[in-house]
């Protein structure tokens, strides 16, 4: 994924951490050269706010933040047809 922007680092590389960083396992100087990314990054922070939804949603659900994949996933898909359905009626 690219958002056609040059970036010290690739949008890949972030959006493979931005789970981690949401999650706060992550040390400092990673932590600062994906906020800084996102602030530059459009597409990248739309991905970090979906992600923070689904752990959100996972959270109230579940009653803690380890819930399975399965419904992760889930949970991810219908947000993202969600997103797909504000952005076609647009
Ligand atoms: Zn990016």
């Amino acid at each position: 994924m690219s958002c056609g922007e040059h970036h010290d680092v690739d949008c890949s590389e972030i959006l493979q951490r931005v789970y981690v960083f949401i999650d706060n396992e992550l040390e400092d100087a990673s932590t600062d050269e994906i906020r800084q990314h996102l602030e530059e990054c459009a597409p990248c922070l739309d991905q970090y706010d979906l992600e923070r939804s689904v752990k959100k949603l996972v959270g109230r659900c579940c009653g803690d933040e380890h819930a399975p994949d399965s419904l992760r996933a889930k949970i991810l898909l219908r947000l993202t047809e969600l997103r797909v359905e504000i952005t076609t009626t647009d």
